[in-house]
């Protein structure tokens, strides 16, 4: 279960102890936008396993779900709240307003109480399956228990591709992150309490997991196809995540720029003696219009890139430096 292969530094292989075997406080976190359709199958399956683990002496009676309204505008919430009135190990936080995925998965991570908690999407892609499986591995001693696809063949070839390639450019960028990992995994309540102290207002989730230290263990699973509704996370959500993993998380894009200029820089030093030995030595006429043009247009694409790429990280600073709050509740269950 445990796979040292998958990440960049070595995880624990070594479990050296167990945890006491009495049951567990699990809760189950699961972040919802506009999910009405899927809700009434999520809960019962959620609820049917929360029986199950009871049953088999594995969580405790305090067990329970907390779903986080994500602002939807939909009857997300009054399910809910229904919900909670049926079952009393059904809880809810309602956010004030959308204030996107990882945000709401941190309302839910830092209002939730448990020894384990363990997030899930709605739509029930991710494998309840695996639920029992992170529950073992943490009773072998690991804190940071990360559900990982086996396969991605539910996906678009699209998406699979550059999924592939992101995870190689963040390996390039010196980031540790564990591919085909999203946000299914379990904590525990120390790593929780550690993850309570990263303060950053840009949330990447999965590369703050693992600067969290503790042991961790991985599970594999195969991830279905979404139950009922559509995805939350469109194209263009899903590049400004992408573009917080590389910004949040690594320097070295503006290492590439002072490279880029150095070598651009000698480049221009050879050109200017050779233009020099031509005006020199030679007889030649006007130099050409192509190599004046092709310079020029080249190093403006270049400035306007590195330009691009310090106000990524500008930007950055600008909204951590305010420390506005990441999320705000408007109403707990
Ligand atoms: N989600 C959320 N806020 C948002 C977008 C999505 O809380 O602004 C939730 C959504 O309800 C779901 C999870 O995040 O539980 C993952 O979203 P989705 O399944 O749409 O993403 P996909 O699996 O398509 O990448
Ligand atoms: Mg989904």
């Amino acid at each position: 279960m445990l796979d040292p292969q998958r990440s960049q530094f070595p995880l624990n292989t070594a479990v050296p102890f167990s945890r006491p075997q009495q049951a567990l406080r699990l809760g189950l976190v699961v972040p919802c936008y506009n999910e009405q359709e899927v809700l009434p199958q999520t809960l019962a399956k959620l609820l049917a396993l929360l029986d199950r683990l009871q049953r088999e002496g594995l969580v405790d009676d305090e067990s329970g779900i907390t779903f986080v309204d994500d602002g939807s505008r939909d009857a997300t919430w009054s399910m809910i709240e229904r919900a909670h009135l049926e079952d009393r190990r059904v809880h809810g936080i309602k956010l004030s307003c959308n204030r996107g995925h990882q945000n709401a998965l941190l309302a839910g991570l830092m209002s939730t109480s448990g020894d384990v908690l363990i997030s899930l999407d709605a739509d029930l892609q991710d494998d309840l399956e695996a639920i029992p499986r992170m529950l073992q591995a943490h009773r072998e001693g690991a804190d940071v228990v990360l559900g990982v696809r086996s396969r991605r063949d539910t996906d678009t070839w699209f998406k699979r591709t550059t999924a592939q390639g992101y995870y190689a450019l963040l390996r390039k960028l010196g980031v540790d992150i564990v591919p085909d990992h999203a946000d299914f995994r379990l904590l525990s309540r120390r790593a929780l309490e550690a993850l309570r102290d990263f303060r950053e207002v840009n949330l990447f989730l999965r590369g703050i997991i693992p600067l969290l230290g503790f042991k961790r263990a991985i599970v594999t699973y195969e991830r279905q196809q979404r139950t009922a509704g559509e995805s939350k996370y469109p194209f263009r959500r899903m590049l400004a995540l992408a573009m917080e993993g590389v910004f949040s998380f690594s320097t070295v894009p503006l290492q590439w720029i002072s490279m880029c200029g150095v070598v651009i820089s000698l480049g221009a030093l050879g050109f200017a003696l050779w233009a020099l030995g031509v005006r020199l030595f030679t007889d030649l006429g006007i130099p050409g219009w192509a190599s004046t043009v092709i310079p020029i247009s080249f190093l403006g694409g270049l400035q306007l890139m590195a330009l691009g790429i310090i106000g990524g990280y500008l930007s950055r600073v600008y909204a951590e430096t305010k420390q506005r709050p990441r999320f705000i509740v408007e109403q707990s269950l």
